[in-house]
């Protein structure tokens, strides 16, 4: 927005601390947050020398091939250097740069401290023309603007306030998933590793926990461990140790059992994946959208919603560029519509994976059960074959999407290995030696096993 109007106003209801750390308002940015390679990228793109002053700051360069160990689907994926790049830094650390460039390098955006209490709207009731904030000192005041950006997380109430305007609500999906995440920050024990960051998945539909080891600045790591459906963890020492013992695969525990706490454990729990469609709505108002959280949340399994709400603000970029100034009729809708690009992907994916577990609640989509087989056969060859993990991982990345997927070539291999024509000598060799970590022999399928 700062690229293309004269004033922007960021109402925020929190005090923005002048030092990362914590507030009340992201109550998730205790929990790991990773950027994906896409988020990454965007964020440069608005920032340029973003990463580099991050080096600076303590982030953790990492090579998503090479420098993450990942255990899916009951297996170990396949290593390979040259992977999406990405960073390794606390979740406050990233948002108070991001904040600290933009009021760096924009001084026409200002932060007013407040809470957004509904929108304010033409004589047609056609065009939002600005939002009633609830001030510091308690007083309701209009405040004017060409554009509103609801941008305010899960909680939004941007359903509730274009009802009260006769717009009806937007429809909406939930899916249930009743997911607990539990984290600490921790110095890492001493020893040397031939990885910076560990992600252990259960494997559904019986194994419901999962641990994650990320590094963070400071040379410190964030450890989190979550489950499904109830399974959760506590936040008591001995309880958190025991819920990370049990995670499904020893190599976890073994990794983070003599780490150092530094900090509380804090928990957060996602009850849903939650999605509104305002593209679909029969009546939206110019001069108002909607970006992040605030259309599309789902369960953080694969670290997408910083990114997803990048691609907010790309889109909103991309459609403002194409409009001369004050020339905003049409883009409300149209922006919304755009954003089914990126949230489809991300919420098929997501959701894809809360489905295999038999208590998620929610509208299963058609075909799951073939779309869950050929999806399994693709994640365990990324375990056997580097060059499929090569492919899948700028998907994992958002930077690629069902093409590759459901490209032939994948197709071939994905029903070679699901009908057992593993005899495949190719993927045999084409598994990079060696794979560094200890696996159930009972779970691993390696090919021409
Ligand atoms: C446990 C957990 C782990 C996660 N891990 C990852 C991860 O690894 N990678 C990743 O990319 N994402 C992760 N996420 C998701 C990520 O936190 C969100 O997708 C992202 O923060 C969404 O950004 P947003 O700007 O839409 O909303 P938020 O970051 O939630 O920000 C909303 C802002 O709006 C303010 N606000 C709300 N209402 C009002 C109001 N009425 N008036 C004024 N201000 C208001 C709030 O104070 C807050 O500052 C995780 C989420 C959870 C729950």
């Amino acid at each position: 927005m700062a690229d293309h109007f004269t004033s922007v106003t960021i109402i925020e209801r929190d005090q923005l601390p002048d030092a990362p750390g914590p507030r009340k308002g992201v109550p998730q940015s205790r929990q790991t947050h990773a950027i994906l390679e896409r988020g990454a990228q965007i964020i440069a793109g608005f920032f340029p020398g973003f990463w580099e002053e991050m080096l600076v700051e303590g982030s953790v360069p990492l090579d998503s091939g090479q420098d993450m160990a990942w255990f899916h689907h009951g297996a170990w994926k396949a290593r390979l250097a040259g992977g999406p790049t990405t960073y390794g830094q606390s979740r406050t650390l990233l948002e108070f740069h991001v904040r600290r460039r933009l009021l760096k390098d924009c001084a026409h955006v200002r932060v007013l401290r407040g809470d957004v209490a509904g929108l304010l709207h033409d004589a047609t009731n056609q065009q939002i023309t600005g939002v009633r904030v609830n001030g510091e000192d308690g007083n309701v005041a209009p405040l004017e603007a060409e554009l509103v950006v609801d941008a305010s997380g899960r909680g939004t109430r941007a359903p509730r306030w274009l009802e009260e305007l006769g717009y009806g609500r937007p429809p909406m999906a939930q899916v249930r998933i009743d997911v607990c995440y539990a984290s600490r920050i921790v110095e890492p024990p001493p020893g040397a590793r031939d990885w910076k960051a560990m992600m252990v998945y259960g494997k559904a539909p019986h194994e419901k926990r999962m641990g994650f080891i990320f590094p963070i600045e400071g040379g410190r790591w964030n450890l989190t461990v979550a489950g499904y459906h109830g399974d959760h963890p506590t936040a008591d020492e001995e309880g958190f140790l025991e819920f990370a013992r049990s995670v499904h695969h020893p190599d976890y525990f073994a990794a983070m059992q003599d780490a150092r706490p530094i900090s509380p454990i804090a928990m957060h729990k996602v009850p849903t994946d939650q999605r509104y469609y305002y593209e679909r709505m029969a009546r939206f108002p110019d001069g108002f959208i909607t970006v992040g959280d605030a259309i599309c949340s789902f369960n953080p399994l694969f670290g997408q919603g910083m990114t997803t709400a990048s691609l907010g603000a790309l889109t909103l970029s991309e459609c403002l560029a194409e409009r001369a100034p004050g020339q905003g009729k049409g883009l409300s809708r149209d922006f919304q519509k755009r954003t089914t690009r990126y949230n489809d992907a991300a919420w098929a994916q997501v959701t894809g994976e809360d489905f295999r577990f038999s208590e998620t609640e929610g509208e299963r989509p058609p075909m799951i059960k073939v779309l869950h087989w050929y999806t399994r056969q693709i994640m365990e060859l990324c375990s056997v074959d580097a060059s499929v993990q090569r492919r899948m991982l700028p998907v994992t990345h958002m930077q690629a999407g069902m093409e590759v997927i459901l490209s032939p070539s994948m197709m071939v291999k994905a029903l070679m290995w699901g009908v057992g024509l593993r005899g495949n000598r190719a993927l045999v060799v084409s598994h990079p030696p060696p794979i560094r970590f200890q696996s159930p022999p009972n779970e691993v399928r390696v090919a021409g096993a």
